[in-house]
């Protein structure tokens, strides 16, 4: 199969080609071309010339749109999935949850049409009326990874476009048939020709002229913090999106039930192998549920089915690709060499890597503090409580965290003291909401996602001032 690039309403090839593959047994699925800065020239233009139509349609007209667009996303739900899981490869209930996450962003942000809120206030003068309303940012650069091949760019495609913004969207370039099946359905919902402009290709051509271009205002961009560095360096003055890594822990505390953290953990270590941005891959647990905590998440561990991502049988599916897998056999490797101790897990073959589990982890390792991306859980031990805490805090990501305890005072610590976007109670470390923000703290990056925070990242408050006196009437200023 041959795949295009979609610019000013018109389906495009390049002149050159890359490959997509599936990371279950290296085939090629499809072909993409390989885009270069003349087509994310021709996709900016596109989208400079669909602004003035698209931002001053009423919102209300523009949810219509994104009703539909969850509409035929649910139609084609189970045909999504099949090819998400081919060609991501997470096992397939988890990639119909990916294609759910963008049926509920675009149910969502279609209601948000009729609310895009601003302030009405008071003001220090008679006969003066003030209030802020919300504008679009203008032509928005969205450039994704490959994790939620789905999910991601309709979690920022959906509020921009609600917003009243026009888009030029690079997908990454291991995930491109599902970011083509994605905007297929725009199109097919009635998405107007050059308000999603769609570019594929390399990084160091269509990433990076996305990233510099100064005819693009807004940047959304989710990935690694290298790149969101590189990002924040490079974009001038856009208005600059970033979600970037984590290093998420789960405390478990010596009170907290023990089978209800084992399943959250294998949950939060494993689903997805270990590939998501709110992955659990420390492990903080207090020293006198240790040892039946470890000897329980071996045993699970270890009757995990690694597989084909289709068949029903499979728990974990593949790494992404032979470069992911290289890394994180490379970690495992580092992690015995630092001295932690290897309690399972360990290389398959192909793209496959067993649930791999370390313990007598310490908090300075370099296995506790840096993202593997793959499915290898850290085990730390703490003896005090408010030991939890400053362990938790001591890596350089903020995104999820979470607590498994039965005692409320230790929640609320956790509450207050982990430095995270996100923390859970007696939850795993994934499970995000449309309608609450995502995102992190420290150098996970600062936006919020999603919620009405995601109108906010793709949205600027305009205030207006409405002087109804017939006079000049001046603030500030004594008479
Ligand atoms: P990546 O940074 O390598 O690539 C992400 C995207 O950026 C791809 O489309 C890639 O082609 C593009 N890109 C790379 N270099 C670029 C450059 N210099 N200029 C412009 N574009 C460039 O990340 P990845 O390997 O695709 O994704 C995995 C990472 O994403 C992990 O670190 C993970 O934690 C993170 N992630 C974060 C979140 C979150 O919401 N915080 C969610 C999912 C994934």
């Amino acid at each position: 199969m041959k795949g295009k690039m979609y610019i000013g309403g018109k389906w495009i090839a390049a002149d050159s080609w890359f490959e997509t593959r599936n990371p279950s047994d290296n085939k090629i699925i499809a072909r993409f071309p390989a885009g270069t800065e003349k087509h994310v020239d021709m996709a900016v233009n596109a989208a400079r010339r669909s602004f003035r139509s698209w931002s001053v349609m009423p919102p209300p007209k523009r949810g219509l749109i994104l009703q539909k667009i969850a509409g035929n996303l649910r139609k084609d739900k189970q045909r999504l999935g099949k090819i998400l899981a081919s060609e991501m490869g997470k096992v397939l209930p988890e990639a119909l949850g990916d294609v759910q996450e963008a049926i509920d962003i675009f149910e969502y942000m279609a209601g948000e049409g009729r609310r895009l809120f601003g302030h009405t206030t008071t003001s220090e003068l008679k006969d003066k009326f003030c209030m802020t309303v919300r504008r679009p940012v203008g032509v928005v650069g969205l450039i994704t990874p490959w994790n939620f091949p789905i999910a991601i760019p309709a979690w920022k495609l959906a509020p921009a476009l609600i917003c009243g913004n026009t888009v030029v969207f690079k997908p990454s370039s291991d995930t491109p048939l599902c970011a083509y099946e994605l905007v297929r359905i725009l199109v097919k919902s009635g998405v107007p020709s050059g308000v999603v402009n769609f570019v594929t290709g390399p990084a160091s051509s269509v990433g990076k002229r996305i990233v510099t271009h100064p005819g693009i205002d807004g940047l959304s961009f989710t990935g690694s913090k290298e790149t969101g560095e590189w990002i924040a360096r490079n974009a001038g003055l856009k208005k600059v999106g970033l979600e970037l890594g984590g290093k998420n822990p789960i405390i478990v505390m010596d009170d907290a039930d023990l089978e209800l953290a084992v399943e959250g953990i294998l949950w939060g270590a494993f689903g997805t192998t270990g590939q998501r941005c709110t992955a659990a891959s420390r492990v903080l647990v207090q020293s006198g549920i240790r040892k039946r905590l470890v000897a329980r998440l071996a045993k699970a561990a270890n009757s995990m089915n690694l597989g084909s991502p289709l068949l029903k049988t499979t728990d974990v599916g593949p790494l992404i690709n032979k470069k992911a897998a290289e890394k994180t056999a490379m970690y495992v490797d580092i992690g015995k060499k630092e001295g932690a101790k290897i309690v399972c897990g360990g290389k398959g073959s192909g793209n496959f890597f067993r649930p791999t589990i370390f313990e007598n982890v310490r908090p300075e390792m370099r296995i506790a503090r840096e993202e593997i991306f793959g499915p290898v859980l850290s085990i730390i031990e703490f003896k005090k409580p408010e030991d939890a805490i400053g362990i938790a805090n001591s890596v350089e990501y903020g995104l999820s965290s979470s607590i498994y305890t039965k005692s409320i005072s230790s929640a609320f610590r956790a509450i207050e003291g982990i430095e995270a976007g996100i923390t859970y109670v007696n939850s795993s470390t994934i499970g995000s909401e449309v309608h609450l923000p995502f995102g992190g703290v420290k150098k996970t990056g600062h936006t919020r996602e999603a919620g009405i925070t995601g109108i906010e990242e793709f949205s600027y408050l305009k205030t207006v001032y409405v002087d109804y006196s017939g006079k000049l009437q001046k603030a500030q200023i004594d008479e």
